[in-house]
């Protein structure tokens, strides 16, 4: 059993959540929790870091799919609705809930197996895992699921020795959303496209992640057209930054 609740006040501001409808809780996960939940390992001890209500954790343990779980918020409102799903669904003995700045949510008695880090920016991510340091083990599976910022939050797992196991661009609500799956396993290299569209989705070219980009190529021809028709002008530097987006997406959808 995991210890009892340890409330800890949080300093950083919390990122705003979007996802909200009669069809989304405890029982029926959007697509995107899902698709999280399916790389949580069988029998994990979960520390979902940012629980919002504690949907993921609430419904992974009424199916049985994990041993105990950590939900860690750093607001008042969402940990308290996290601390009702879990009452509510009587799992208090096998989750607890932390009012927490990120992985300060988790305690060594935790023994913490995996790690989910969803509906956020990217960069928030990469902010939560690197103050985070030291609660983490090194053995945890992450699972992420960045709403953008995707490169900065590779840069970080490449930068302290994790491997991206598993990659996926899935689209619910005219939202394109990634889930990356890291662990830590040693010094591992990728290129500069890599970070930015995704090792492994690099090579598996899912129609979900082609279609992505072809958006994504869409809007940064706007932006450089809305750029050339400013009255200001627009800091060179910035201009060379979208056109060599625009050509890596070239490239890769050529
Ligand atoms: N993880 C859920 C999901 O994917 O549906 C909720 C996502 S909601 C958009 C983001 C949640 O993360 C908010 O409830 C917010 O309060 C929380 N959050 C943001 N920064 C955090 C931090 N540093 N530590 C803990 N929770 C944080």
């Amino acid at each position: 059993m995991l210890d009892t609740i340890a409330p800890r006040s949080g300093q950083k501001a919390p990122d705003v959540c979007g996802e909200k409808g009669p069809l989304v809780n405890e029982q029926t996960l959007s697509m995107r929790l899902e698709r999280v939940a399916a790389h949580v390992p069988a029998g994990a001890r979960l520390a979902d870091i940012g629980s919002d209500h504690g949907y993921l954790p609430v419904a992974l343990m009424r199916r049985g799919a994990i041993a105990a779980a950590v939900a860690g918020e750093v607001a008042l409102t969402p940990f308290r609705s996290a601390e009702r799903t879990v009452r509510e669904n009587g799992l208090d003995s096998q989750i607890t809930v932390r009012l927490a700045n990120g992985l300060a949510a988790i305690e060594p008695g935790d023994r913490i197996t995996a790690i989910s880090i969803c509906g956020m920016g990217g960069e928030t991510i990469r902010d939560i895992l690197d103050s985070g340091k030291a609660y983490l083990s090194g053995q945890e599976r992450l699972i992420l699921q960045p709403n953008g910022g995707e490169q900065p939050l590779r840069q970080w797992l490449m930068d302290n020795g994790y491997r991206i196991l598993c990659e996926e661009v899935l689209r619910e609500n005219r939202f394109d959303y990634e889930i990356i799956v890291a662990e830590r396993t040693g010094p591992v290299m990728y290129t500069a496209q890599e970070l930015y569209f995704g090792p492994l989705q690099m090579q598996a070219r899912s129609p979900a992640f082609l279609l992505k980009w072809q958006r994504k190529l869409r809007q940064k021809h706007k932006t450089l057209t809305h750029f050339a028709r400013m009255q200001q002008a627009v800091p060179e530097e910035k201009v060379q930054d979208i056109v060599r987006q625009a050509r890596w997406i070239t490239q890769l959808l050529a």
